[in-house]
């Protein structure tokens, strides 16, 4: 038997006017690689509520001494971090790469080249591409994946899953990369934060190597000891949501 709704928009395009038949699609597909548009399985967005450990995750990198710094703040205070590295970067700089797994925080996949999916691309293989980079660097590949702009289509979905990994998004996001005042970063930071969070934060910009991330380095001791004060510890994503951070098998 045909859905009602399916019956509806056939009898539609019947009786439509030629202009209708190519807003349809426009629209359809505008749906596809709108931010946020499509929600097939969703995304984790937090972990647990009631436990006292967030997850601190930074994007666009590496970005040489400003993500290495970002690690040392974590370090400083006892937290580690969880970095969605664009896959890229890791063959500029490749031993930033290494000193983070070294250092004990772990690495994610923000893509190959950090640009947005097209709706008319049904491989999307910058999953994949990212991740042999990402083995070809560190020797793992990463079982958590965000994509550039937060942004999904039903293909990308698709290639994400096949590949066997994880989207994770967000709950915490203060447009770090405008931000010009420190105190002020880390004060909005604070104030969106509760236990189980994941927050974004760019310790680069876009996967272009070379970006200043000043501010955020300095407002990452802050924003430590705020969360410090408040009895909640940074950790990585695969301890916040317990399940393992790197995958079995290389796709
Ligand atoms: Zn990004």
């Amino acid at each position: 038997m045909i859905p009602g709704w399916l019956r509806a928009t056939f009898g539609y395009l019947r009786r439509s006017h030629p202009v209708r038949l190519v807003a349809i699609p426009l629209v359809l597909g505008g749906a596809l690689i709108a931010p946020g548009a499509l929600h097939l399985g969703g995304g984790t967005g937090h972990g647990a509520r009631d436990e006292g450990v967030v997850a601190l995750t930074f994007d666009d990198g590496l970005n040489g001494d400003a993500t290495l710094a970002v690690a040392k703040a974590l370090e400083d205070h006892g937290g580690t971090g969880t970095f969605f590295v664009v896959g890229r970067t890791l063959e500029m700089q490749p031993e930033v790469a290494r000193a983070l797994v070294q250092r004990g925080h772990l690495l994610a996949n923000h893509s190959a080249d950090h640009e947005t999916p097209s709706a008319f691309d049904p491989v999307y293989s910058t999953v994949a591409v990212a991740e042999r980079q990402f083995e070809t660097t560190i020797g793992r590949c990463p079982a958590f994946y965000r994509a550039p702009h937060g942004t999904y289509t039903a293909w990308s979905w698709l290639a994400i899953r096949r590949a066997g990994l994880r989207v994770v998004n967000w709950d915490v996001e203060v447009r770090d990369w405008d931000a010009t005042d420190a105190k002020d970063l880390a004060r909005r930071v604070l104030a969106g934060v509760e236990p189980g969070s994941i927050v974004l934060l760019h310790d680069g910009r876009d996967g272009h190597p070379g970006r200043d991330r000043t501010v955020l380095v300095q407002a990452m001791p802050m924003i430590l000891e705020g969360l410090q004060a408040r009895g909640l510890r940074p950790v990585r994503l695969d301890a916040l949501l317990d399940t393992p951070g790197y995958l079995e098998r290389c796709p």
